[in-house]
Parts: C-alpha cells; sequence; structure tokens
C-alpha cells in the first residue's frame, strides 16, 4: 500500500483546484500517487470517460472521451492491461476490440439503464417481425445485444450510420429518444425502440425555459439522448465529445450542459473564461466507478471482462462495421 501525504503544490492538484477543495484533495492524493505506480508496474492503461468525476478524469486517465473515443483509441494502446473508468457497456466494447488484453472493471455492477432495457431475445423478435429492416444499435447495449445487430452508432455518429446504410427504414435501439432525434434530422424511416437514459429524460424543455429566464444569455447544448422537446429548446445538440469541441470553439460567456453532471466539471477546467451554470443530474452508474476501486482493480487485477467467444465475434462485426463508415 502506497499512502502519499498532501502536498498542496502538488501538479496534478493544480489540474483540478478549481472544482475540488483541498480537505478532498487530502482524500485522493493516495489513492491517485497509488495508482499512477500500479498503471507503471502493470503495464496499464486507464480509459475514463466523459462523465467521470474530476480525479479520475483529470489525474489518473490516459485517455478520455466519449464511448467512440474510448472504443478508438482502445484499439491504439500497446498496454496489456486496459481499465474502463467507465460503465460496463463500454468496458466490453474495450474488450470486443481488444480480445488478446485484460481489461478490468473496477465495478461490475455499474450498468446503464438503456443498456438493461432490451435483451438479445427482444432484437431477435425484432427482426423476426420486421423482416429485412437492417438493426442499428446504440453502444449503450450489451455485446449480446449487439451481437443480434447489423452495425452499431454511437450519438455522435448515429444519422450518418442510418443514412450510410442506403435503405429507406431502418430499426434503432434502444434509445427511444436518439432514435426521434436522429428521425427529425433524416427522411429515413426509424423504428424505435423504448429505452431511456435515466440521467437524460429528467430533463425538460420547461428546465431550458427557466434556465434562460434566470441566466440571460446562457447557450444551451444538449445531448441527443435528452428527450426531443428538449433538443428543440437547445442552441446545441451533440455528442459529449461535440459539446467539448463546441465550448473549446466557441467559448460562450455563459454555458449549460443538458447531460451528467461530472462532464461540466470537467470542462469547465479545461475553459476558465467559461462560466458553466450546472443542473445536476447524476449517473448513479458511472458514480460506482472511484479511485479505491480503480486502486483495488490494479493491485487485484479483477474484475476481468470476459465475453462468450461465439458473442464477441458477431458483437465486434458490428461494431468494426461502425467504424468502417
Ligand atoms: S448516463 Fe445514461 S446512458 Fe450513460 S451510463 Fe448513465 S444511464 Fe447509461
Amino acid at each position: 500500500m502506497l499512502d502519499v501525504p498532501f502536498r498542496p503544490a502538488d501538479p496534478l492538484y493544480e489540474r483540478v483546484k478549481a472544482v475540488i477543495p483541498p480537505v478532498e484533495w487530502a482524500f485522493f492524493a493516495g489513492d491517485i500517487a497509488a495508482i499512477l505506480e500500479l498503471k507503471r508496474a502493470r503495464n496499464a492503461v486507464i480509459l475514463a470517460h466523459n462523465y467521470q468525476t474530476p480525479e479520475i478524469f483529470h489525474c489518473v486517465a490516459d485517455i478520455v472521451g466519449d464511448s467512440l473515443a474510448l472504443a478508438r483509441e482502445a484499439m491504439k494502446t500497446d498496454a496489456q492491461v486496459i481499465v474502463l473508468a467507465g460503465v460496463h457497456f463500454m468496458a466490453e466494447t474495450a474488450k470486443l476490440l481488444n480480445p488478446a488484453k485484460r481489461v478490468l472493471s473496477p465495478d461490475l455492477d455499474a450498468g446503464c439503464s438503456l443498456a438493461a432495457s432490451i435483451t438479445a431475445a427482444d432484437v431477435r423478435l425484432l427482426r423476426e417481425r420486421y423482416p429485412g429492416v437492417p438493426i442499428v444499435t446504440y453502444v449503450n447495449s450489451s455485446a449480446a445485444v449487439k451481437a443480434e445487430s447489423d452495425i452499431c452508432c454511437t450519438s455522435a455518429n448515429a444519422r450518418k450510420i442510418v443514412e450510410g446504410l442506403g435503405v429507406p427504414r431502418v430499426i434503432m435501439l434502444p434509445d427511444e429518444y436518439l432514435a426521434q432525434n436522429v428521425a427529425a434530422q433524416t427522411s429515413v424511416e426509424i423504428i424505435a425502440w423504448t429505452g431511456h437514459c435515466e440521467v437524460h429524460e429528467r430533463f425538460s424543455a420547461a428546465e431550458v425555459r427557466e434556465l434562460r429566464q434566470r441566466y440571460p444569455g446562457v447557450s444551451v447544448l444538449a445531448h441527443p439522448e435528452c428527450p426531443p422537446e428538449v433538443v428543440a429548446e437547445a442552441d446545441f445538440t451533440g455528442s459529449t465529445a461535440a459539446m467539448a469541441d463546441y465550448i473549446g470553439k466557441y467559448q460562450p460567456a455563459r454555458v449549460v450542459l443538458m447531460t451528467e453532471c461530472s462532464m461540466s466539471d470537467n470542462v469547465a477546467l479545461l475553459n476558465p473564461a467559461v462560466e458553466f451554470i450546472r443542473p445536476c443530474n447524476l449517473c448513479p452508474h458511472m458514480k460506482r466507478i472511484t479511485l479505491p476501486k480503480i486502486r483495488r482493480a490494479l493491485e487485484t487485477m479483477r474484475h476481468a471482462v470476459t465475453i462468450d467467444p461465439a458473442v464477441a465475434d458477431r458483437a465486434r462485426r458490428a461494431v468494426e462495421r461502425m467504424l468502417a463508415l
């Protein structure tokens, strides 16, 4: 066990001091130092989703981003061990794309309401009901569901994937709101499933209007997992990566992100001139991943993510088709 006393001048603390008070840093510093040492010893990298808390995102992660970026970058790493600081379907996707590597999830119970909304049997029934209609599955789904699908998509590339298939009608799973938001932008007919993200479904158009009244001039950026009524009220809609790029490029004086609340902390640290208004909707699944659990994963080399090889081959094909398009 490696425990390091709090050092106010720690260069890592400089990165996050705007959002983490010294008293909290005192709790984090020992785990951070231990994780950095364990990464070297284990030849490991840590991939962290944009919804991870700043002490993970800015202090121990090697690769950060949205689901698509993590999936892509996971394929480039030379490390033998990948720790996925994110929810289970992300760890599964990293394993699909890196079958020879050891992929560790710090908490196997870090799930997702979207991924839990549909099973492989549901997808098979849909295929029977709509023969010949391609199935486009959002990466926020289990490997078993991906395996029953023709191609995957992310919130960043969903429209491109749907249109790239060159067909008049597709089935899009499992996020109903993402499907409706894509349907509003394309002439392709979309048959949707009724899964929802429990974080984004809580935002409403009335909340956006109230925020605009309380914070005049605020730029409203929404994630496409939000209900269409929220997207209709927003100034910009995009994936977490697209929202971060928008803020970096346009530097709005005041911004509100209609998405998981750690995202605002992470982007705010990179854009100190931008004022962030923070309605806080936490993802309880993302928040299961903590520094002590990442440290334990590296100490014990658990929990290794495994996927049935027959399922993995078919699921990998759906992800690789997306990456190729
Ligand atoms: S934020 Fe929503 S989509 Fe993302 S992991 Fe949490 S429940 Fe799933």
